[in-house]
């Protein structure tokens, strides 16, 4: 590409991510990062101070996103933006979010280095609340600025105790912005994030051009037989609901290695009544949590889920209902930008794949109206939402460097 060489500081990128880290870091070398919490000011208060130093024009929206600008040659053309969040999990690691941010910080602080003017303005968002640990949802501010929630349902969402709002908690933390929160035309958003799962780490592959979300569609399966004496009914009279969910969720287990690509299909909760050693199980109560990229494949896999939790309580006499709990379609990025990262990383040596991603994040909101990508980059064994969370710094280096490429790609030099 046409790009004089411009090197993000590998170095200076960990040292911003340890900074951090030690904002409400764990003893168990984590950290607890609560949206809206005190830990989260700190961290919003050093994220703005870095931005400021690095001669941004720092903005906050009506949902507390802050927002660093480093105007273009043409301030007024549409925005190349990239961003992640600050906030963590309870337990949570030193990457997860905070990558994303001090990843698009970096690249500001490279160009400026670089004496570099794009034609475009460049963007990094600190997005608000994304893990969703404190009130009703997470997601809620990205979602707010691609215009898919009210700002009025976002501000007066109320924390999990009911003892305060959204709005008041950004209020009490001194983030509640003025600036309108989206509404303005963007040309493109990146987001850089670790991959939280194992592909890329396992297969030596150091960027993910990721493709899009997958879906996922969760049922509550209620199976209902009927309860006996466990010493004295005949195993031939019985209706064990406990027997009925096992082959359903065996067979579950089984489908999911009879569909290519694989689904990812998980029963993690189970209930039994009367859960007693010498009764049998007069009804069983599970999840079935199903993911898969493509929309078409994910919904015949779950019919063939429904189907065969049906034959199987035909089979054992005992009954079955099958409620849907929650869906959320897959989503796809946009073909121009993933194939910006893809060329980045080609450009750049690095051995890059096309992946999709197992979690949620602020750009499958953004993509709903913004040219949306995403890069990832490998963590240590796949591991997130855990205090053992780790990345090389080489990784995040590759991953930072494949994102600036893109963001000029896409803003253009000046
Ligand atoms: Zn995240």
């Amino acid at each position: 590409m046409s790009l004089p060489t411009v090197r993000i500081d590998e170095d200076r990128l960990w040292q911003s991510l340890m900074t951090m880290a030690e904002i409400g870091a764990t003893p168990g070398g984590g950290v607890c990062r609560i949206a809206l919490t005190d830990v989260d000011r700190e961290a919003r208060d050093l994220f703005s101070t870095w931005c400021r130093d690095a001669g941004l024009d720092l903005r906050i929206d009506r949902m507390g996103n802050i927002i660093g600008r480093r105007t273009g040659r043409d301030p007024d053309a549409p925005a190349v933006v990239t961003g992640s969040h600050l906030d963590t999990q309870p337990l949570g690691g030193r990457f997860d979010g905070v990558y994303g941010v001090l990843a698009g910080l970096e690249v500001m602080r490279a160009l400026n280095d670089a004496g570099i003017e794009t034609q475009a303005p460049l963007e990094v968002i600190d997005w608000t609340d994304e893990e969703g640990v404190r009130f009703a949802a997470g997601v809620v501010a990205s979602g707010v600025y691609a215009g898919r929630f009210d700002l009025e349902y976002g501000l007066n969402l109320p924390d999990r105790a009911g003892e305060t709002t959204f709005a008041r908690e950004l209020a009490r933390i001194g983030y509640d912005g003025e600036a309108p929160c989206g509404g303005y035309p963007v040309d493109a958003f990146f987001e850089a994030h670790i991959e939280q799962g194992p592909i890329l780490e396992q297969e030596g592959v150091p960027i993910g051009a990721v493709m899009g979300a997958q879906g996922q569609r969760c049922y509550a399966v209620t199976v209902t037989g009927e309860e006996g004496h466990a010493g004295t009914l005949p195993m031939a009279l019985r209706r064990d609901a406990m027997v009925g969910a096992s082959r359903m969720i065996d067979g579950l287990y089984r489908l999911a290695f009879d569909v290519t690509p694989p689904p990812v299909i998980t029963t993690g909760y189970v209930s039994v009544r009367p859960n007693s050693r010498n009764t049998v199980p007069g009804q069983v109560v599970f999840s079935i949590d199903i993911r898969h990229p493509d929309n078409a494949v994910l919904a015949d896999v779950c019919a063939r889920a429904e189907a065969l939790c049906r034959a199987a309580a035909a089979e054992l006499g005992v009954d079955v209902a099958i409620e849907e709990s929650s869906r959320r379609d897959s989503i796809a990025f946009d073909a121009d930008c993933v194939d910006v990262v893809r060329t980045a990383a080609d450009g750049l040596g690095l051995a890059c794949r096309d992946i999709y991603s197992g979690a949620g994040h602020d750009a499958c909101n953004l993509a709903r109206t913004v040219p949306t990508g995403m890069i990832f980059v490998p963590c240590k064994g796949g591991i997130s939402h855990n205090e053992r969370e780790d990345a090389l710094p080489a990784d995040l280096a590759a991953g930072c460097q494949v994102l600036l490429e893109a963001m000029v790609a896409r803003a253009g030099l000046a």
